[in-house]
């Protein structure tokens, strides 16, 4: 449960809590998680006392209900440690809370926020299936109406927190007839209830101490008071909201990751001396550490903005798809070329960039892979230009 001292935090306090436990306690603790293959679950009980499952739910829920841009800066600092650490409460605080806040019923929202924000209660987002990746609409998990219950059948793939979670948000076909997105619902089904079983991975390139798992439904009755809203065949639209938090999210923990990898790769090559001055003399080491914070300060600039708009209530989907897109490129190029300066020290030991290369990698695959968002935002340049001669989600006035 989160501590009672922390929810009376005004956020600046809160903000410096966090960049403190994220300085003292998650980044000495990498290789603790690394050597377990697993985040030490002192560090997880720490994250709920700290409230970090519950800065997106209300505090009518419990939860420390910091806005978008306070997110957004929360996570700045929490990510400068590993990104592993975050996985533990993404699937809550973005994509799991954020549909069950705007679509869900009333009693869905108090049966599930409450305990979600005391990190009591990890709810997991199963959307992706063999057959369905980035063509997300057409997944075939079916769940068919039998009385007041529906029965959910079906195979669900890479889930974040899947081997942990006490509940998933499911995305299952309701209507057979119909192919796309109008055929899908959402519903809330428990991780422990007859005929579900989950597996995580037990290889992973990057974020192997929160593998991602598989998760089988196997004829699994669940009541219909856990149909997301009530409503039958707006699962993916319920979805969205949280969709766009959670990518927004993603890119300001490319932002954080960044930052690190900066700050370790500029101590690297100040204190490591070839030729008979420090690397940090040579102006070509000096090009990659100006190039690489130039990318970082316009892709925290691009977050900072997109999380403005929101706050001021629009959400900007197609500037918050072009920040996931960049943040995550702009992360893996960083990672790079800060693996190339460290030399040797890039590949063998246990420093920490070379495994955040490996981890921000996921960053452009999930959440929306690059070329997928790369094609959408040209798609709504196209069809918006046609209609009106401007870009979307314009600055025009
Ligand atoms: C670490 C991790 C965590 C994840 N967590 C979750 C989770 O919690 N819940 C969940 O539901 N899913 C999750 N996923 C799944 C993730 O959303 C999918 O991996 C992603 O949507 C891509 O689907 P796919 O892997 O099937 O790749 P595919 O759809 O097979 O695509 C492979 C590649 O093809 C290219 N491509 C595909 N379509 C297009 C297109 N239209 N235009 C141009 N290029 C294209 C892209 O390069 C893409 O990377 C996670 C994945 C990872 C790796």
């Amino acid at each position: 449960m989160i501590d009672p001292r922390v929810s009376s935090h005004d956020f600046d306090t809160y903000l410096k809590l966090i960049a403190d436990f994220t300085t003292d306690e998650l980044i000495p603790g990498e290789n603790e998680m690394v050597a377990a293959a697993a985040v030490p679950d002192r560090l997880v009980a720490s994250m709920a006392e700290l409230g970090l499952f519950g800065i997106s739910i209300p505090r009518r829920y419990g939860g420390l209900e910091w806005s978008m841009t306070q997110q957004v800066r929360l996570t700045f600092e929490f990510t400068r440690a590993s990104c592993v650490y975050r996985s533990r409460f993404s699937t809550v605080i973005g994509l799991c809370s954020q549909a069950i806040l705007d679509h869900g019923t009333d009693e869905q929202r108090d049966r599930m926020l409450a305990p979600m924000a005391a990190g009591e209660l990890v709810t997991a987002f199963a959307l992706t299936e063999e057959a369905a990746g980035s063509d997300a609409a057409h997944l075939i998990t079916r769940a068919t109406r039998d009385g007041d219950a529906y029965v959910i059948d079906g195979d669900k793939r890479y889930i974040t927190n899947a081997g942990w979670a006490d509940a998933f948000l499911v995305f299952a076909r309701t209507n057979a007839n119909e192919q796309g997105a109008a055929g899908v619902s959402a519903f809330i089904v428990d991780a422990h209830a007859p005929g579900v079983t989950a597996t995580s991975a037990t290889r992973m390139n990057g974020h192997a101490e929160a593998p991602v798992g598989e998760i089988r439904f196997d004829n699994v009755r669940t009541s219909e008071r856990n149909l997301l809203g009530g409503v039958e065949g707006r699962g993916l639209t319920m979805a969205l909201r949280g969709i766009n938090h959670a990518r927004l999210h993603v890119a300001a923990t490319c932002v954080g990751q960044a930052t690190r990898m900066l700050e370790e790769t500029t101590a690297h090559v100040t204190g490591r001396s070839q030729f008979g001055a420090p690397l940090a003399d040579l102006g070509a080491v000096q090009a990659v550490l100006g190039a690489g914070y130039a990318e970082l300060e316009a892709g925290r600039a691009l977050v900072l903005d997109c999380a403005a708009a929101f706050d001021a209530g629009s959400i900007p989907r197609h500037r918050i798809a072009a920040a996931k897109l960049y943040c995550s490129e702009m992360a893996s190029r960083v990672a790079d070329n800060c693996l190339q300066l460290l030399g040797g020290a890039g590949i063998v030991g246990d420093h920490p960039v070379p495994r955040m290369w490996r981890d921000v990698r996921a960053l452009r695959i999930y959440e929306g892979s690059s070329p997928v968002h790369e094609r959408n935002l040209a798609k709504a340049m196209i069809k918006q230009v046609a209609t009106d001669g401007t870009l979307p989600d314009t600055f025009r006035v």
